[in-house]
């Protein structure tokens, strides 16, 4: 069978194995939904990254947002990384994951003065500023506190990444950037702005891109800014790229990061930029097909236009199918010969969007393990308590070590802050 993604997940005899890890013996002694990531999967889809910007001032911030875990972000910083953050609660992540705050930048359209203040204080290399609103807003917090807020403008570029319209956002129409029409008389804002300093430009123009010459157009558009910008007296150090390199799910091809960053490189040497820092927030892409999510089969419900496959897992524990109708690889953890029938495979919750794969070829029986495939990103960290579910726990293997790196959430846990009347 043909696995999308890692060389770390492959079956070994009928057994699927998570790097030296049988991944059923992890279900049995650690209950089920389980999810669990392969550190050294991760580690290989930071290298060439890290290749590709070899001998070059770099900076690959990891997007917290896709995987959160204390343990990916501490594998991350060990690596090297600076992170790419969007909220107060993930700065205080990585601080305690043993990230370096002056490796962190600060995205999102809608900091709050506190966390401005906090971010601050810490000492974040850069914010990721998306509007003029927000310039003024960190102006004023930076000069009530005495402090400086190093500034990057997150310009859109206007470019259609052709993905989902939920995770395409460097077109006109979404909330994300400031418009390339306005990008060079809002930097001229900012450098006259009290305690704002302006240090780079960065644009994201969306996730799960599978080509490279989105990329590309929207860097021709950055560096035309570039150029604009700098004829005002107004010096960039550096450039950001942002994320969302995609993954292989089930038949896509994207290129691999060392050809996308090689290309990027090229042109930005050719039109004379290679003196910058150039900087990537990759998330997706580290950790995606770097983890699964391990269900256990309860009963079968076949029916007369549809079979149904009802899991363990449901939506609360992964959204992606439920939000954007995604296709996620479902296989057996242990491989029956015999025939296959179609299932759809859902989840106990009360909502007809609570599937995890539709029209599924398996062979299954009650009490097997199934893995969603590809579920290292966006998975864990979009889990919700709906319909009073506890969050599933999360393991990392490395090698044949096997770390709980969060324990399961216990149902007393979800009410502890709640009181009676
Ligand atoms: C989500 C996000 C990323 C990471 O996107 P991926 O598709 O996971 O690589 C990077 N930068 C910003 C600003 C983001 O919002």
């Amino acid at each position: 069978m043909n696995l999308p993604g890692s060389p770390f997940l492959q079956y070994r005899g009928e057994d699927l194995y998570l790097e030296d890890v049988r991944l059923a013996d992890l279900a049995t002694q650690h209950g089920t939904p389980l999810y669990v990531y392969s550190r050294n999967a991760m580690r290989a889809a930071l290298a060439p990254y890290q290749q590709a910007l070899e001998g070059r001032q770099h900076l690959i911030c990891y997007a917290v947002k896709a995987n959160s875990n204390l343990a990916v972000l501490q594998t991350f910083a060990q690596a090297g990384c600076g992170f790419d953050i969007v909220s107060a609660g993930e700065l205080a992540r990585v601080l305690a994951a043993g990230g370096q705050p002056g490796k962190v930048v600060f995205s999102g359209v809608g900091k709050t003065r506190d966390e401005m203040k906090l971010a601050m204080q810490a000492g974040v290399k850069c914010f990721n500023v998306e509007s003029t609103a927000e310039l003024e807003v960190l102006s004023d917090v930076a000069s009530q506190n005495g402090l400086t807020a190093r500034v990057s403008l997150r310009v859109n570029p206007d470019v259609d990444a052709g993905t989902h319209p939920y995770i395409s956002t460097g077109l006109k129409g979404n909330k994300f950037g400031i418009a390339h029409e306005l990008a060079v008389e809002t930097y001229r804002r900012a450098a006259q702005l009290p305690g704002i300093e302006v240090v780079g430009i960065d644009c994201h123009i969306g996730s799960q891109i599978t080509d490279v010459s989105p990329y590309l157009d929207a860097l021709e558009r950055v560096l035309d800014l570039v150029e604009a910008i700098e004829s005002h007296g107004i010096t960039l150090h550096h450039l950001d790229l942002g994320g969302g390199l995609g993954i292989r799910y089930t038949d896509e091809t994207p290129p691999d990061a060392r050809t996308l960053i090689g290309q990027l490189l090229a042109r930005i040497d050719v039109r004379g930029h290679g003196h910058r820092e150039v900087m990537f927030e990759p998330g997706r892409s580290l950790v995606g097909n770097a983890g699964v999510l391990l269900t256990e089969v309860m009963f079968l419900k076949p029916g007369e236009q549809k079979n149904f496959c009802v899991v363990d897992a449901a939506m609360n524990d992964l959204m992606r199918p439920a939000l954007y109708e995604a296709y996620m690889g479902i296989v057996n953890t242990r491989q029956r010969r015999g025939e296959t029938t179609t299932w759809d495979v859902v989840g106990p919750v009360c909502e007809s969007g609570d599937w995890l794969g539709r029209d599924r070829d398996l062979n299954v029986q009650p009490g097997d393990v199934l893995a969603v495939l590809s579920a290292g990103a966006y998975g864990m960290t979009m889990a919700s308590n709906y319909n009073s579910r506890g969050r599933a726990a999360e393991l990392m293997v490395d090698g044949a070590q096997v770390h709980v790196i969060r324990a399961r959430e216990t149902v007393e846990s979800l009410f502890a802050e709640e009181r009676l009347i």
